[in-house]
């Protein structure tokens, strides 16, 4: 194949600087640069710092090779078993540095790729001889590694695949990114039915950018994901659970439910609760999660942090409800209903996405509270409000009081109730004190007059 040619973007044509680098990110650029290998930024840094928006992270990757980057760096630990990356830890941010990577060394058999057993030092197919091409340490296009080319083309989407080179702070563009980023379009690198079938996490991905920058998806790779989106479950459940995750706590869950509906991913991902959706007929549920993902995105907007639980609560608890509802004309008690309604709940989700157990554990509390919030002041309600996951199980009160115009009384009553200040109470979980007896102590009648006495 002939090598692609890149567009390059000098400085004076771009505003990435490396003022809004983050000081550790541009440490480690130079470091790799004195030491004469190439560096670049790259991924959702650049893509972001084009945008004027703050990246989360920043991915670096270099012709170094893990185990010269661990000899540059002492705060480095190389992670990783088939493909070895270093994180490099600082105070407060851990960078990211990989060595170019080519996509056929996705297809290789693990143990011809890089391996956490090579005790280092040795020579393997992991390791620097094979790999570099004598002086200059250029990685060859013929070994594990890859090419700074084949490194930007194994990506996901043409706006993630930029390098900013801190060589000359050029940007380096193989596949026209900074097109689509100035359009605002979200396109595979490369053929999406390909790209889709590779890896069909990257369905979810596109979705993802495409509602957190406001961006549309290329006409093609939106078709393909018509096509394929019910695919995504050959991904691993944990994996589509860390990806819905994700997905939902980005500050645009309204956005993102609403485009994985019409690509079909979120009845792939959540058959049931989907079919439940669609047989509604007045409309209620799809309205109810809409409401509360719009609850999510405008709590995560002012700052404040969405823990799982109760983002999940929020998103199925009319449809928790409703199982609740039916195990207690069945005859269970309030608390076993909700119990039975979650664990049904989660054999249903776990063959496609797998909700950790302490997840589902916390739902089931929110779920579970709210009976205990409507009664008050209840019995020690101090203890109750300091209890792990008040403060959830209120957020979720607080939004079904939004929603139904009803029990805003009792939300305010809550509210006041923290403010003021409470007796002091043992917190859930620390350990009791433990309590002495005073034993009296007898007088022993040497000890008082012991000095100066034989
Ligand atoms: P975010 O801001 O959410 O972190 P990001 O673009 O940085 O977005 P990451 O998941 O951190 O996304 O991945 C970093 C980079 O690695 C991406 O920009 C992309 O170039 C590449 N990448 C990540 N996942 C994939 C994938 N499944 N297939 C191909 N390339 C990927
Ligand atoms: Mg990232």
């Amino acid at each position: 194949m002939e090598p692609l040619k890149p567009l390059i973007i000098p400085r004076a044509d771009h505003t990435i600087s490396r003022r809004s680098l983050s000081p550790n990110a541009v440490r480690v650029l130079y470091r790799l640069k004195d030491n004469g290998f190439t560096a670049y930024l790259v991924g959702g840094g650049v893509r972001d710092l084009l945008l004027g928006r703050e990246p989360k992270d920043f991915d670096i990757v270099t012709n170094a090779t893990p185990v010269q980057i661990k000899k540059m760096f002492r705060n480095c630990r190389l992670i990783g078993r088939r493909f070895r990356l270093a994180h490099l830890h600082f105070h407060d941010e851990i960078v990211e540095v990989a060595t170019f990577r080519s996509a056929r060394l996705d297809d290789m058999p693990a143990d011809e790729s890089l391996s956490m057993d090579q005790p280092e030092g040795r020579t393997s197919t992991s390791d620097v001889p094979r790999l570099l091409k004598s002086e200059d340490g250029m990685v060859l296009r013929d070994n594990i590694f890859g090419t700074p080319e084949e490194d930007a083309v194994r990506r996901d989407f043409t706006v993630n695949a930029l390098a900013y080179n801190i060589s000359d702070f050029s940007l380096i563009d193989y596949v026209g990114g900074l097109e689509d980023l100035q359009r605002g379009v979200i396109r595979t690198i490369g053929d999406p039915a390909v790209r889709f079938v590779e890896d069909p996490v990257r369905m979810i991905r596109a979705v993802r950018f495409a509602a957190m920058l406001g961006f549309s998806i290329e006409g093609t790779t939106w078709h393909t994901i018509l096509e394929l989106g019910a695919t995504v479950t050959k991904a691993s459940p944990p994996r589509l659970y860390e990806e819905v995750l994700k997905l939902l706590l980005l500050g645009a869950a309204e956005r993102t439910y609403q485009l994985l509906r019409q690509s079909g991913i979120f009845a792939a991902l959540f058959p049931h609760f989907s079919r439940w959706l669609d047989r509604e007929s007045d409309g209620f549920p799809h309205t109810w999660v809409g409401k509360a993902l719009d609850h999510v995105d405008v709590l995560l907007q002012n700052g404040e942090k969405v823990q799982p639980p109760l983002l999940f609560a929020l998103m199925f608890g009319q449809y928790l409800q409703e199982k609740a509802d039916r195990f207690r004309k069945e005859g269970l008690p309030a608390h076993p209903a909700v119990n039975a309604a979650v664990a049904e709940f989660m054999g249903e989700v776990s063959p496609t996405v797998q909700f950790p157990n302490r997840v589902a554990i916390l739902m089931r509390d929110i779920l579970t509270s709210q009976y205990r919030l409507r009664k008050i002041p209840g019995r020690h309600p101090e203890t109750f409000a300091t209890r792990h996951g008040f403060a959830e199980a209120l957020a979720y009160l607080r939004f079904m009081a939004n929603v139904t115009g009803e029990d805003a009384k009792i939300v305010n009553w809550w509210e006041k109730f923290r403010l003021e200040p409470q007796p002091e109470i043992q917190q859930e979980g620390e350990p009791r004190q433990k309590r002495r007896r005073r034993r009296k102590r007898r007088k022993k009648p040497s000890q008082d007059h012991s000095e100066g006495v034989d």
